[in-house]
């Protein structure tokens, strides 16, 4: 069964196509002839995943899934959400990113926080979602070196580490992509019967 993950990211491909084995081909965006950017333009994740889906199925006729993450940061409403890749605008910066997070969170005793991934699978003409959830809170100040994005500012729940302190792998065993890329792989093993 041929399946294209919606993503430029080959990263986030070696990582599902290890998880999937020889049941399922994984292909690229570009292995499907597309190289343009993807429209992204809705207001929560679950728009922005089926949008992305949707349009690869519709301009290029192949079963898909697309995934979209945000950081819900909750005494500030739900932000950065969607919007946390260009939180600080344009061109993307994790540096000022993570810079305006904590200033916008200077003084707030309230440092709940969790990452959520949102997965949209268009398969047989049908439509599912998967999501992923990682608990934590927002440091003070930035600790750790591996990771990405806001991972030196995310301690998990139950961790004294932030996320750009764990291995790859521990991050992927308790991280939102983790769980919902495990959410559908599940749901992928069991229909290829
Ligand atoms: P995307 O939907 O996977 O491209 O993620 C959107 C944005 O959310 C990224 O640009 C990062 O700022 C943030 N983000 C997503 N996943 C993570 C993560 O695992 N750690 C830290 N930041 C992340």
């Amino acid at each position: 069964m041929k399946i294209c993950f919606a993503t430029n990211n080959t990263k986030k491909i070696e990582e599902v196509k290890a998880a999937l084995g020889s049941d399922f081909e994984i292909v690229s965006l570009k292995e499907v002839g597309c190289n343009e950017e993807l429209p992204e333009t809705g207001d929560t994740l679950e728009h922005n995943a089926f949008q992305k889906a949707r349009y690869v199925k519709e301009n290029y006729g192949v079963d898909c899934f697309a995934d979209d993450t945000g950081l819900e940061v909750e005494a500030l409403a739900g932000a950065p959400g969607v919007y946390s890749g260009r939180y600080a605008g344009e061109p993307r910066s994790d540096e000022r990113n993570i810079e305006l997070l904590l200033k916008n969170m200077q003084g707030l005793e309230n440092r709940k926080a969790r990452f959520r991934t949102v997965i949209a699978l268009i398969l047989d003409g049908e439509e599912f979602q998967f999501e992923g959830i990682a608990k934590g809170e927002i440091l003070e100040e930035k600790v750790g070196e591996g990771g990405f994005g806001y991972d030196p500012v995310f301690c998990p729940e139950g961790y004294e580490k932030t996320f750009a302190e764990l291995s790859l792998d521990e991050k992927n065993q308790i991280s939102h992509r983790g769980k919902a890329v495990r959410a559908l792989i599940e749901f992928l093993s069991q229909r290829k019967f």
